[in-house]
């Protein structure tokens, strides 16, 4: 399994990076990305701290670690320098938290984000339809989401994919250990945002897909 939005405490996750990735691993995963909530004032110290710890847990504990960040609530006129400045300092994947239904993210995040050259958009629960567009055009995948509360949008995320043709992919958010992915948790999240097994699929080969992309496998 690949699971590309995840938290450390480095913002507001419950482990430490090397005891989340050996959860990861334990629980089936290939690939997991260490994703912090970050802004301007703590990118650097965040992604720089995460990089020293991804090569090692690489070798040791046989799963592949990837750096990246979660830019959370920056103004949407400067996300897109945030975007740049998280690639600067080594984020090999740069998720936005996106507009959702159970949080006052500011309006106009989900479009500046699409726009900013992000990989995922996160949670984009309040997307529009001309925002899906943009997405399949700009080759951003949308997220769905395993979260509580932010999974309230996924079914509204699904449909407008559906239709327009769009990437989706399915991470987990994780916080706490319980968070990562399990076989119930993902077929309660399909049949809600009434997807399939074969979606699930997909949204696993986009992950790979991104990730050959960045690595240059
Ligand atoms: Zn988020
Ligand atoms: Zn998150």
């Amino acid at each position: 399994m690949i699971d590309l939005h995840t938290h450390t405490f480095f913002s507001d996750g419950d482990l430490i990076p090397s005891e989340l990735v050996c959860r990861a691993k334990n629980a089936g995963y290939k690939t997991i990305a260490l994703t912090d909530h970050c802004d301007f004032s703590n990118m650097d110290f965040v992604i720089r701290r995460i990089k020293r710890i991804t090569d090692g847990l690489h070798r040791y504990y046989k799963i592949n670690v990837i750096a990246g960040c979660e830019i959370t609530y920056v103004p949407p006129g400067l996300i897109s320098k945030a975007v740049k400045q998280a690639r600067a300092f080594g984020a090999k994947i740069v998720v936005v938290h996106g507009e959702s239904p159970v949080e006052p993210v500011p309006k106009g995040t989900n479009n500046a984000a699409i726009l900013s050259g992000c990989d995922i958009l996160a949670h984009p629960g309040y997307i529009t339809e001309k925002d899906v567009q943009l997405a399949k055009k700009n080759n951003v995948l949308l997220e769905i989401t395993t979260r509580n509360g932010h999974r309230k949008g996924n079914l509204h995320i699904a449909e407008l994919a559906k239709k327009i043709g769009a990437k989706l992919v399915m991470n987990t958010d994780t916080h706490e250990p319980e968070d990562l992915f399990n076989k119930k948790k993902i077929k309660n999240v399909l049949k809600e945002a009434n997807l399939t097994e074969k979606d699930f699929n997909q949204m696993q080969l986009n992950s790979k897909k991104l990730i050959t992309k960045i690595f240059n496998f």
